[in-house]
């Protein structure tokens, strides 16, 4: 009996070490995936999903938004939520918006010239990455410093090397750097800023949110022949337009 006991223990010691040794590729002791393949696989979820399962289908969008890490754009306490159909705050007061407008609007000005875009509201920098992987510039300019300071360190150790930062009024565009291809406005004003019209290129297409806080409409606007005509997407909320006193526009 003690021989036996003896012997099946050898055996049963001898598997485990078979096991041990022929799974060394296995990541962790509990077998979880490290986390960056966790947010690949929730990345590409969301893609799926929210993004082209609500209709998105321009490949130049969905590649860029399975390929822009989004969790590295928000705060590590937010982190396990970067793929989750909401926006996320991002700190003095604004926020990240919710991925699928990120699409929509990308979509919306994807369709034409791809040369220069000019953002207004870089807040993360979130959306500038994301316009970056396929169009030859981004400018994009943010009032409050901070955010503005931030988002430009991270672009950098990201590697963007097309993506320009400024800290300023986006209400009166970057005219140094126009004619756009296109404009992208992701604060509200009440009204669409003039500068912004001026500055778009003949053929230009310029999306923005126009309205009062809580009641606005998405906005595409094509310059056409010198001649604007714009047409409505659909009722969206954003954070306001402001001034450098913190005035709404
Ligand atoms: N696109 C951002 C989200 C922007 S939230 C992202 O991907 O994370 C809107 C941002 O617009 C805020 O950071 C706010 O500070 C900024 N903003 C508001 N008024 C502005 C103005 N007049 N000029 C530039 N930025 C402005």
């Amino acid at each position: 009996m003690n021989a036996f006991l003896n012997c099946s223990c050898h055996l049963l010691f001898l598997v485990f070490l078979i096991l041990l040794f022929s799974f060394p590729a296995c990541a962790g002791s509990d077998g979880d995936p490290p986390p960056e393949q966790l947010f690949d696989d929730l990345r590409n979820k969301m893609v799926e999903r929210q993004i082209q399962g609500r209709g998105v289908g321009n490949p130049k969008v969905l590649d860029a938004m399975r390929k822009v890490k989004r969790h590295l754009f928000v705060a590590p306490e937010h982190r396990q939520q970067a793929y989750e159909d909401y926006p996320l705050p991002i700190g003095e007061g604004q926020t990240i918006s919710q991925p699928y407008i990120v699409g929509l609007m990308s979509e919306t000005l994807a369709s034409g010239k791809t040369g220069r875009v000019l953002e207004i509201g870089t807040g993360s920098g979130y959306q500038a990455a994301v316009l970056a992987e396929f169009y030859a510039e981004v400018f994009t300019i943010e009032i409050v410093e901070s955010l503005g300071t931030r988002a430009e360190k991270l672009l950098q150790e990201l590697g963007y090397k097309n993506i320009h930062v400024k800290i300023g009024d986006g209400y009166k565009g970057w005219l140094e750097h126009g004619p756009f291809d296109a404009v992208i406005v992701t604060c509200a004003p009440t009204h669409i800023p003039q500068p912004l019209k001026d500055q778009l290129a003949e053929g230009g297409r310029m999306v923005i949110p126009v309205g009062e806080t809580y009641d606005q409409q998405l906005v595409l606007l094509k310059k056409e022949k010198g001649e604007i005509v714009t047409k409505e997407i659909i009722p969206v909320r954003f954070v306001p337009m402001v001034d450098k006193a913190g005035k709404p526009y």
